[in-house]
């Protein structure tokens, strides 16, 4: 049996992607999981790992107790999620962790030659310039899970990587799409948790709300299919029906359409080349009815403007806005930030600190000064 590991397995991505190997028959050589020891527990019982991580020693001593009576080996902290991401016996590795935690277990997926199921858009954001360089070095095959991403990666399909001109990338809006300046300064985390069309970790639920989700996403487009961010269109289209496009060189536009779902993103990635089962729901388009397009506001939504502005720069600015963002949705969570600071903290950290970094361990730092300024200046405004 085709097995995989799956890092993150407790999250939104992680609990979808059990389903869809269950539904595809695939085993799970390993999982990895934050904080929550009784999800790992159960999850862990049902798909029978041979290696299960947590991200501190703490909870990996309650895991073990609970798994006691199992054979599955338990360890904890970022080396044991790393050993995790390398274990023989797995083709595939799906990262699902949130944020730039998941840099380096994805790294060792790379070193380790696993085909990369990516979902953890922040690895591309942080290094994409040293992450791509490894991918191109080791010649590991890299899917998009992400499904703006995926339907792209799709959609290419229609036509010769030489004969794409345009990525049209497409965005739900969030649920503030039609809030006035003032609305948003009142936005509280229950209202910016209820997104209109996808259920999500709470991380990304808080980007979709500030347009940073789709900032993050040119930046992780740019890096995989190697285009200029000019050449990524942003299009709000509420319904989340059109997953995403690509223009050629004729001005033929192909898309991808599907109910918002990521299962079947998830499922592309471990069946890539080829198609297999229908696990996401089927997609009427009657019931659908209407599929409108409009230009995304980044006035009122200024993390668009500043992820793309910083896009192509090589250096820390991409890696601190985002740790700074990470930080800030952390606040605002806690009600100790507001909604439109999440910006103000990220253009200031970014303007603070970022500068030139090449390596995996200037990136890290930059990330590391990011995260302490935010936690500094930030709090309680
Ligand atoms: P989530 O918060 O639901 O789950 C995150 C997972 O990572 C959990 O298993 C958690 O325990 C683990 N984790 C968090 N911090 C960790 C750390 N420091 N060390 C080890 N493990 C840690 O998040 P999610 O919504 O599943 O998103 C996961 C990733 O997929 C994100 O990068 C997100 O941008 C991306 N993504 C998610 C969706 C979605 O529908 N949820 C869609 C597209 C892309
Ligand atoms: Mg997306």
């Amino acid at each position: 049996m085709e097995s995989i590991t799956i890092l993150g397995c407790t999250g939104s991505i992680g609990r979808q992607s059990i389903e869809v190997a269950e539904a595809l028959g695939l085993g799970i050589t390993a999982m990895t999981g934050g904080k929550n020891t009784e999800l790992m527990e159960r999850q862990a019982r049902k798909v029978k790992p041979l290696f299960a991580a947590m991200s501190d020693e703490k909870s990996a001593n309650d895991l073990r107790v609970r798994l006691s009576d199992t054979s599955i080996r338990v360890a904890g902290g970022e080396e044991a999620i790393c050993e995790a991401a390398e274990l023989s016996g797995s083709k595939t590795v799906i990262t699902a962790i949130s944020g730039a935690a998941g840099l380096r277990p994805t790294l060792s997926a790379i070193a380790a030659g696993k085909r990369i199921a990516l979902a953890n858009k922040e690895t591309l954001v942080c290094a994409g310039f040293l992450v791509m360089d490894r991918i191109r070095e080791t010649g590991v095959e890299l899917i998009p899970v992400d499904s703006e991403h995926s339907a792209i990666f799709q959609s290419l399909r229609g036509g010769a990587r030489s004969e794409l001109k345009r990525i049209l990338l497409t965005c739900s809006g969030g649920p503030f799409r039609q809030y006035s300046r003032e609305e948003l300064e009142e936005v509280t985390p229950a209202k910016a948790l209820k997104h209109p069309n996808w259920s999500m970790g709470a991380k990304i639920t808080v980007d979709s709300a500030t347009l940073m989700n789709k900032g993050l996403e040119v930046i992780e487009a740019m890096h995989l299919f190697g285009v200029a961010p000019e050449n990524i269109k942003v299009l709000v289209h509420p319904q989340s029906v059109v997953h995403s496009a690509v223009e050629f060189c004729d001005h033929a536009v192909i898309a991808q359409l599907g109910t918002p779902s990521m299962k079947l993103p998830i499922e592309f990635a471990l069946t890539w080349p080829h198609r297999s089962l229908p696990v996401a729901p089927q997609l009427d388009l009657c019931q659908v009815g209407t599929l409108t397009f409009e230009e995304p506001d980044r006035n009122r939504f200024p993390c668009l403007k500043l992820a793309e502005s910083l896009a192509e720069k090589k250096g820390s600015y991409a890696a601190v806005m985002n740790a700074a963002n990470e930080e800030a949705v952390g606040l605002f969570l806690k009600e100790k930030l507001r909604f439109t600071k999440i910006y103000e903290c990220c253009a200031s950290a970014v303007d603070k600190i970022a500068g030139p970094a090449e390596s995996l361990e200037e990136l890290l730092m930059a990330d590391h000064e990011a995260r302490l300024y935010v936690r500094e200046y930030y709090p309680m405004i």
